[in-house]
């Protein structure tokens, strides 16, 4: 069987055609355009056309989803006019074929969870640490989404410092501002340093100053890994996206923060697959059982 997987991003959208084992058997990009829809379903058809023999189609997008019924209950100023599409409804009527849609760190989570660092177990939590937060938590197997408001487990919104960093969402001190990668970019500009992310983790190895930072930062994440520890008892945590490439510079100072801050022994894990999660979950929400129709 295959399976048109698509992640919808900010400035991209790529397309993989996925079998049943999760290989990616051809994948493309292509520029994000507005409006979104029907440029979407354009796209979508003309990949139906090249690839005969797909049977479903998986959509992952940024924002708050109602996994149900397919509809983006609330995208950001990144995709204009994205919020209420009814993405699922559209699509499947044009296509004919069974349509499913999530949000991405969702996507990544159940990709993980399938097939990746967290294989097997039922209950994990997955942090996306890229430009922003995202979060996904896959419970008994399945991934907990949705809500009246679409936004069970959008954890870059849990509230670290009250107060704190203003946040897309108009509120201050949210995760997402604190451990990601925009949360870095703010922490280095207000030491009055000049240096990305990647560069700051490398420095802080003989850098004192970066070293503060690196650690301000690992030990944000450890909060965030035991308040889900808390919520959700999960057996794993993994931890994606692009902040995590540099894992190496900083992953021994996250466990000793996390260490003390921990109820019960949690299992950590750097996230198996980067940039593929989105259109591998993406295929795999159509192997699920929860939305079927
Ligand atoms: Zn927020």
């Amino acid at each position: 069987m295959k399976v048109l997987g698509v992640d919808i991003g900010g400035t991209k959208i790529r397309m993989g055609v996925i079998d049943e084992k999760g290989n990616i058997l051809y994948d493309e990009r292509v520029p994000t355009e507005l409006p979104l829809y029907p440029y979407l379903e354009e796209q979508v058809l003309r990949m139906l056309r090249q690839h005969p023999g797909i049977e479903a189609v998986g959509i992952g997008t940024h924002g708050f989803v109602d996994p149900v019924g397919g509809r983006i209950i609330y995208a950001t100023e990144t995709l204009p006019g994205w919020t209420g599409t009814p993405v699922k409804e559209k699509l499947e009527s044009a296509t004919g074929l069974r349509v499913e849609v999530e949000n991405d760190a969702a996507c990544a989570a159940l990709v993980e969870a399938k097939l990746g660092a967290a294989k097997g177990r039922d209950r994990i939590a997955v942090l996306t640490l890229g430009t922003g937060l995202g979060g996904g938590i896959i419970w008994d197997g399945k991934i907990l989404s949705g809500g009246p408001h679409g936004g069970a487990a959008e954890i870059g919104h849990m509230i670290l410092y009250p107060g704190g960093a203003l946040c897309t969402c108009g509120r201050r001190g949210c995760f997402e501002q604190y451990v990601s990668g925009t949360g870095l970019r703010r922490r280095i500009a207000e030491a009055g340093l000049d240096m990305t992310p990647d560069e700051l983790f490398r420095r802080s190895e003989a850098d004192p100053e970066a070293r503060k930072l690196v650690e301000a930062f690992t030990y944000d994440l450890a909060v965030v890994i035991s308040t889900l520890q808390a919520a959700f008892d999960m057996e794993t945590a993994v931890i994606g996206g692009g902040v995590s490439d540099s894992a190496e510079y900083w992953w021994d100072s996250l466990l000793s923060k996390l260490d003390p801050l921990l109820l019960h022994p949690l299992e950590v894990k750097k996230a198996q697959f980067g940039n593929d999660a989105g259109i591998l979950g993406a295929a795999l929400l159509t192997a699920e059982e929860r939305n079927a129709s």
